[in-house]
């Protein structure tokens, strides 16, 4: 067989025995220890080849606004009115421009495949989901973006907002998302998005229980609704930081509460810890869920972006082992079992959550980034900046690695 591509002494699993990857009409033909071949070579020199890494949760439409929208109180409720206030003036061209900055980031640091999350409402209409379709397909070169519209700003609490989510349904978007804790009615706002995702057959992504009191929360009713629509491994929710809160026993109980209903768990670590415990003067807690532990459990569970350069995250350089390195630092995770569960919060845990293939094997399209290491926990440790990546065979982008020049 005449291969159009081989990338030399790539290594497929943590530490495993370096491969030959050959590559036909962009799809893996053949794997194997070496591959005699006259065909173009990419040297991987040893290194971890992976499919890629996702980003799970990922808001384009509200990102790098931090020259129109500020948010002083550093709180969610400031942040939330910031850009508010902000999305009046939006217009799909400006989403367009600003999402566009992101992706390109996103894209040099070898992510391949974003979920992002688009608000609707009357004020912004359509025009954030229209910008991001444009993105979907302008992109498409580099990485594959799935679109979760939901209604940021509550749904029965705001009319006219479910006929445009409807809208964005009906015109493509992918699945939808819930923002419970902005309603009037948060039960009520749960109920329609069920009912919505059930008649649409899409997936969900809630905004679920950002804060820290452990008083009350809507986990109980997503996880009750999602059991009675047989909606088990179809629903993720993100934030979720009263989890952070949880003495060990009641952990326990919610992880087995969020097993049994087959719910996934997204952490948003830059935002999370920015945000909450904004009314403490001293020992802030972190507010950032345990993921490692609904890991532990069987559970599908990802660290994400959330923000880039906006009011609920002033940071950003849409690097996933930056966030993942971020979320083991903050939860204390050093051993390499507990880095390579990290490592795996970036790049297959999302990719299942997504409903997307993380395995490179024969047949697959050739979709491959390079670390510059062995092991996904080095990755994680050392926050390896991917060295290049390609989709279906074709270079997408490259990152050499620091030169030194000696004198
Ligand atoms: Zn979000």
């Amino acid at each position: 067989m005449t291969l159009d591509l081989v990338i030399r002494q790539a290594r497929l699993t943590d530490g495993g025995p370096p491969r030959d990857i050959g590559v036909k009409h962009g799809r893996i033909a053949e794997i194997a220890p070496h591959i005699p071949t006259e065909a173009r070579a990419i040297d991987a020199g040893g290194g971890r080849v992976i499919r890629g890494f996702a980003d799970s949760h990922l808001h384009l439409d509200k990102a790098c606004l931090l020259d129109r929208a500020a948010n002083p109180s550093g709180t969610l409720e400031g942040a939330i009115g910031a850009v508010s206030a902000a999305k009046r003036d939006f217009t799909a061209e400006d989403i367009h421009a600003r999402g566009a900055r992101v992706l390109e980031k996103a894209i040099g640091q070898g992510t391949t495949l974003v979920r992002t999350q688009v608000e609707i409402d009357p004020v912004i209409g359509l025009a954030g989901f229209e910008a991001v379709r444009r993105l979907q397909a302008d992109y498409a070169w580099a990485l594959d973006l799935q679109i979760c519209v939901f209604p940021q700003e509550g749904l029965l609490n705001y009319p006219g907002t479910e006929p445009l989510l409807r809208a964005a349904l009906d015109a493509g978007a992918d699945l939808l998302g819930g923002c419970p804790y902005t309603d009037s009615d948060p039960v009520g706002h749960i109920a329609r998005i069920f009912e919505m995702a059930r008649a649409y057959d899409v997936d969900l992504d809630f905004h679920l229980d950002f804060d820290l009191d452990t008083a009350w929360r809507h986990l109980d009713e997503v996880a009750r609704q999602t059991v009675a629509h047989g909606m088990q491994n179809r629903v993720a929710v993100g934030h979720v930081t009263k989890l952070s809160m949880l003495p060990p026993q009641a952990l326990d109980a919610t992880i087995a509460l969020m097993r049994d209903a087959g719910i996934g768990l997204t952490v948003l670590p830059a935002t999370d810890l920015f945000m909450t415990g904004r009314d403490r003067t001293e020992a802030v807690p972190r507010g950032i869920a345990p993921a490692h532990r609904f890991h532990a459990a069987g559970l599908c569970c990802t660290v994400a972006t959330n923000n880039v350069l906006n009011p609920f995250t002033p940071y950003g350089d849409c690097s996933l082992p930056r966030m993942a390195n971020l979320y083991a630092n903050v939860a204390q995770i050093g051993d390499p079992a507990g880095l390579s569960d990290c490592f795996a919060m970036i790049s297959t845990d999302p990719f299942r959550l997504l409903g997307k293939e993380a395995r490179i094997g024969v047949g697959s399209q050739a979709d491959l980034v390079l670390l510059p290491c062995q092991t996904g926990a080095t990755a994680i440790a050392e926050i390896s900046r991917p060295v290049w990546g390609m989709k279906a065979g074709v270079m997408t982008f490259e990152a050499p690695q620091p030169r030194l020049l000696p004198p």
